[in-house]
């Protein structure tokens, strides 16, 4: 029937071309292609210039009609033929089984090279003609929203016997991330037969999970704030049907729950540090704000949560504070959290020295350590590499406790001691108090020889006055790991080993680290 009407209308177009003296390559102007979706409209499918065959088509319409039988055909286009001399308007007839072509206007049918179908005519048309089994583009719903989604196939026709064709066909746009700050529900609507198989990938930026689905109706709805990258794989493999194919459907899902602070413990004492989770954190914007500590606060990603660690320096005063979490972007005030930090009484020492050991400790040579050690704890690895407590370096008498505050030949000079002393032979072994990677391994004037050791987060060991150093900078060392020998160089009274923590400049109490992991959280515990 909708030949039929194509018939009625090619009469209705054509123009009677035959009286005109023979057209040249020269006259020709343009063809295009049209596909007759109904008699009022036809839809323009394909445009053929002189670069891409507009001449070949002339060799086969104009310059060697072959009279031929008409086809029953089961594709039919209009082409319309721009000459100098006006248009010249033909029927385009295809017998896919057969793979055979025609050209028809009032003056004749002429044969057309089927590869003419391949070659030139683009596969889009088809899909006009076999819709019914163009691949189905399912319906996917977040919540009670149909979104929008990219794709990707690589789809094979089978409409006859001899007959494939390739079609295929991308979005061109990039994929959308749609924001939610709960996802009750991801479902899946097939307009048209699910295919034999559908995988499901998804990537949060870190890691891709793909797998099999079995349910077709409903997609696995994320548990953790974040990115994700939805890509369905989905293969029509039948091949008793009219068509084979793979088609991947992309879509992105920021999910946005509700963040949630937490601090390891409560109550603190000078020299400790607090522990900060940041549970369904969404991304890396964020900043944490305390009165103790008035530098930027480094936050860090751990597992899926953020973490961070203030350091409290032996001289803050005891009281009441808070810690607040804030959108660093948008100074949005997520959470408040109060604290205490109670008060610790430091003992005081006097050390005498002689002038030998004092002299060493003269400006100059300070500036030369200094210099020398300035890039020591500069960088620190953005990922925890210690896990637990860490360990004691060294058995034996402790000398001087961290943050005793020294008095040097009874003079008017105090300072804070910002370490722990342990006393112990020459030879000693030197433990690595915990995993970490040598960011310094040299000697010093006054520390003598020294280690340091980047546990990552911005924490720090330091080894000093060690007689012998075991490790080289960038080497990775164990919990337990021989680093070195105990001993007396640099300003120094007698072999021990003066073993430091630091985080962001601070020195903090080695106990505190050696009793527990900082990092460690009271909600981490419910994980099974
Ligand atoms: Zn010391």
């Amino acid at each position: 029937m909708k030949i039929m009407r194509l018939f009625t209308m090619i009469l209705f177009l054509s123009i009677v071309t035959g009286c005109s003296p023979a057209l040249t390559l020269d006259d020709l102007v343009q063809a295009t292609v049209y596909f007759p979706e109904s008699d009022e409209n036809l839809i323009p499918v394909d445009t053929l210039t002189r670069e891409d065959g507009l001449p070949d088509l002339y060799t086969h319409l104009l310059e060697a009609p072959v009279k031929a039988q008409s086809i029953k055909p089961d594709l039919v286009y209009l082409l319309n033929l721009d000459t100098i001399r006006g248009m010249m308007k033909y029927d385009l007839s295809f017998d896919l089984t057969n793979k055979e072509a025609r050209a028809q206007n009032i003056n004749g049918t002429y044969v057309i090279p089927f590869e003419w179908v391949d070659t030139y005519l683009n596969k889009l048309p088809i899909r006009n003609h076999f819709s019914y089994l163009m691949p189905s583009k399912p319906q996917i719903i977040i919540n009670d929203t149909a979104i929008d989604y990219a794709f990707n196939q690589d789809w094979k026709l089978h409409p006859t016997d001899n007959v494939t064709y390739d079609i295929k066909d991308q979005t061109t746009h990039h994929e959308t991330y749609y924001t939610e700050t709960d996802v009750i529900d991801i479902s899946l609507e097939f307009d048209r037969r699910p295919p034999n198989q559908l995988i499901l990938a998804i990537d949060n930026g870190r890691e891709e999970n793909s797998h099999i689905i079995d349910d077709m109706g409903h997609l696995p709805v994320p548990k953790k704030s974040g990115r994700y990258t939805y890509t369905l794989m989905a293969i029509w493999d039948d091949t008793t049907l009219d068509y084979t194919g793979k088609i991947n459907y992309t879509f992105g899902l920021d999910l946005r729950l509700e963040e949630a602070l937490h601090l390891n413990k409560t109550t603190f004492e000078p020299g400790d540090s607090i522990g900060v989770l940041i549970e369904q954190p969404f991304g890396l914007d964020y900043r944490i704000e305390t009165p103790i500590f008035k530098n930027t606060i480094g936050i860090f990603h751990h597992q899926d949560e953020l973490v961070a660690l203030v350091p409290i320096d032996s001289r803050t005063t005891p009281g009441t504070y808070s810690l607040s979490l804030y959108e660093d972007s948008t100074n949005r005030l997520i959470e408040t959290i109060e604290y205490q930090i109670t008060e610790k009484i430091f003992e005081t020492q006097q050390l005498s020295v002689n002038a030998s050991t004092a002299s060493l400790r003269s400006d100059e040579n300070a500036k030369k350590d200094a210099e020398k050690f300035k890039n020591a704890k500069a960088h620190s690895v953005g990922e925890k590499l210690w896990d637990g407590p860490f360990v004691q370096p060294v058995e034996g008498r402790i000398s001087t406790e961290y943050s005793v505050i020294r008095y040097v030949n009874s003079g008017a000079e105090s300072s804070r001691h910002t370490a722990i002393d342990i006393a112990a032979p020459q030879g000693t072994p030197i433990k690595a108090a915990h995993n970490g990677i040598v960011t310094f391994s040299s000697d010093l004037i006054i520390s003598g020889n020294v280690v340091v050791l980047d546990h990552g987060l911005g924490l720090f060991t330091t080894y000093v006055h060690m007689h012998k150093i075991y490790v080289e900078d960038g080497q990775e060392v164990k919990k337990g790991d021989i680093i070195g020998e105990v001993g007396t160089t640099g300003y120094s009274t007698g072999p021990h080993l003066h073993f430091a923590v630091s985080k962001s400049g601070v020195n903090l109490n080695p106990w505190k680290f050696m009793a527990e992991d900082p990092l460690v959280f009271p909600t981490w515990k419910q994980i099974p």
